[in-house]
């Protein structure tokens, strides 16, 4: 009797298991015993760390614990995607726009973590469900599409004009490309310049023949015009009014025949936090993971809103008296990028597709420049096809150290001094489009520190991780102490590179570059460790776009304005031509947005 009644607990016993286990859709989860356990996986920069605590079967808690993610663009993933595994018990859970690599780490790493410690992850797996939103339709003054620099400061712009505005971007986090930017713009004609940087020699008339100049006189020169004008009480703007921390920028590059480079302490994500908050104070709305997809038109053809989508494919209609297209260039679009890019790094964000060119082309704008894409050199291929943008250290390095730009061949081949543009031309004039950079032990750790400053990498070991990087069968960088050695190793004449040193280190002794005329050359000191990084081109901001006349409306083939309509950034062509000087495309962006968000607020409201 005791016997059957023992079995019939223990067949109880099994079945409230059951039971427990069907309840909490994890049948299998109770064999993973609970506690709080460790998991990793490869994020977009490197190494991403979670813990993750089980409690009565079920994932109660997930900490990314260490990351070194992209500031600016990884956060709202980092704060969102853990909270949606908690809550839907299931690693099954949505990418966050825009940080979709960040996000499949962060799953990737909690999976991990289960199953290294004897967990079943098919028990956390269970497919979740996004329920739809409802379509919505809403009013404003001023809808701003795309949130990077030129769409932030026209909508905080706007709203300071008085102006209800709402802002939608489709990633899950403001920024777009700006926010990778280290924040620089040129002071031209600001208070800021004159006290700051102690400049009286600049005009808007200087920036124009500088501006025009770099990109060979293929701008737009109203787009010119308006920017050099304007960029002055923007600066002036941004640092009294809106309170953005700028100082002189640590590099001056060369390429601009006055002092006029500033840059946001903290770099561009500190701008977006300061602009952001003011957007907020303003009474300013922000849609994340909200894409537009069609303007609307009224029945004469002005623009009357714009037709978006949100995360769940809910449909957000948003009807506005003006329009603001800010959504950047088309740098990660093969349909609409030039076909003389092979062989380049692209180094923006797969978002930059250029939405914006599309739907202003489907409602009859004009366009301009669209076969000019910016290149830019010291691209160092750490993923492939993709490159780390490496200028800032590559030019803290070769100056007033030991370092030289080399080819294959092993030949010097430009002014290491030189502008941007000159690095540029040197390297894509190479038959295999690729340079090196040579240095030594001191130029070395210019570069290392430069890289860490400007947060290129988050610490040393990265750079070091560099090492066992190869592209068809080279590393991106080598080291050791005999320069032939790495020279073969990278695939370089080493007789012609021994033989390059020698009459550069002879030069410098001398105190006169007779190849390139650097000023005071600094020879690459002999018997320490050398080093040798690879520098690719790269690219990612497109130059061409929408035209627009000089307050910013978008026109037509005629010239005609658009109704309704404005541009902000780099979905506005001309600016800068066929190439654009330093802080050039980040100044483009926050000044075209200021003059866009006072047009379109002004438009608005019928001032
Ligand atoms: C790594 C890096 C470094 C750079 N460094 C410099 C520098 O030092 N100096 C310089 O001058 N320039 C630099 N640039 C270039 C510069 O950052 C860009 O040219 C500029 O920021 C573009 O600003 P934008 O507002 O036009 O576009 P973005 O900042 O890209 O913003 C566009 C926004 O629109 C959103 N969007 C697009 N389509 C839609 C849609 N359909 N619906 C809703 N939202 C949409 C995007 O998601 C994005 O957030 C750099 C760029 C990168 C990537």
């Amino acid at each position: 009797m005791k016997n059957r009644i023992k079995a019939g607990i223990a067949a109880l016993s099994a079945i409230s298991l059951l039971l427990v286990g069907c309840s909490s859709g994890t049948s299998k989860a109770a064999a993973m015993k609970d506690g709080t356990y460790d998991g990793e996986a490869q994020g977009h920069n490197g190494k991403l760390k979670v813990s993750v605590t089980i409690a009565s079967g079920k994932i109660s808690d997930v900490k990314v614990t260490d990351n070194i993610e992209t500031t600016g663009v990884c956060e709202n993933a980092i704060a969102n995607v853990p909270a949606e595994i908690v809550k839907n018990n299931s690693v099954s859970v949505d990418a966050t726009t825009g940080a979709t690599v960040t996000s499949s780490a962060i799953r990737l790493a909690v999976q991990n973590a289960i199953e290294s410690n004897g967990g079943n992850i098919d028990a956390y797996k269970a497919n979740v469900e996004t329920k739809k939103n409802d379509d919505q339709t809403l009013d404003c003054d001023v809808v701003v599409i795309g949130a990077g620099g030129g769409g932030m400061t026209a909508a905080v712009r706007a709203a300071e004009d008085g102006a209800k505005v709402i802002l939608i971007e489709k990633n899950g986090q403001i920024g777009g490309d700006t926010v990778l930017n280290a924040g620089t713009l040129i002071a031209t004609g600001s208070k800021f310049q004159k006290e700051k940087l102690n400049e009286t020699n600049d005009s808007p008339e200087l920036a124009y023949a500088d501006i025009m100049k770099v990109g060979l006189n293929a701008n737009d020169p109203e787009m010119v015009k308006m920017i050099t004008e304007s960029i002055g009480e923007t600066v002036d703007w941004l640092v009294d009014d809106m309170k953005v921390p700028y100082d002189v920028a640590a590099t001056q590059y060369p390429d601009h025949s006055a002092n006029r480079q500033i840059g946001v302490v903290g770099r561009s994500p500190v701008f977006f936090t300061t602009m952001a908050a003011n957007f907020e104070a303003l009474g300013g709305t922000t849609m994340l993971e909200t894409k537009a997809d069609t303007l609307l038109t009224d029945k004469d053809g002005n623009i009357s809103g714009v037709k978006a989508t949100d995360k769940t494919g809910a449909t957000v209609t948003i009807n506005a008296k003006s329009t603001v297209l800010a959504t950047g260039g088309y740098g990660a679009n093969s349909k609409l990028l030039p076909t003389t890019l092979g062989g380049y790094m692209f180094y923006g964000r797969s978002t930059d597709m250029g939405d914006g060119l599309t739907m202003g082309e489907a409602v009859g704008a004009n366009t301009i420049n669209l076969d000019c894409v910016k290149v830019y050199p010291q691209g160092i291929e750490t993923m492939t096809g993709r490159a780390l943008a490496a200028t800032a250290s590559s030019t803290a390095a070769t100056n007033g150290h030991g370092a030289i730009y080399i080819n294959t061949k092993g030949q010097r081949v430009v002014k290491e001094t030189g502008t941007l543009a000159d690095i540029t031309n040197a390297t894509v004039a190479q038959s295999d489009k690729i340079l090196y950079l040579l240095m030594d032990e001191d130029a070395y750790k210019t570069y290392v520190a430069k890289s860490l400053e400007d947060k290129l990498v988050s610490s040393e070991d990265d750079i070091n991780k560099w090492y066992d990087i190869k592209n068809d069968d080279k590393p991106v960088i080598t080291k050791g102490t005999d320069l032939s050695a790495i020279a073969k190793t990278m695939g370089i004449d080493a007789d012609a590179l021994k033989a390059t040193v020698a009459k550069y280190n002879s030069d410098c002794a001398a105190g006169t570059d007779t190849q390139f005329q650097k000023e005071s050359p600094t020879a690459v000191k002999d018997g320490g460790t050398y080093y040798l990084v690879e520098q690719r081109p790269r690219f990612c901001t497109t130059l061409g776009g929408l035209k627009a006349d000089s307050s910013i409306a978008i026109i037509d083939a005629n010239g005609k304005a658009i109704g309704n309509l404005y541009g902000a950034g780099s979905v506005v062509g001309g600016g800068n031509g066929k190439d654009s000087m330093t802080a050039m495309m980040n100044s483009w962006a926050i000044g075209s947005g200021r003059v866009a968000g006072d047009s379109a607020a002004e438009h608005a409201l019928g001032k």
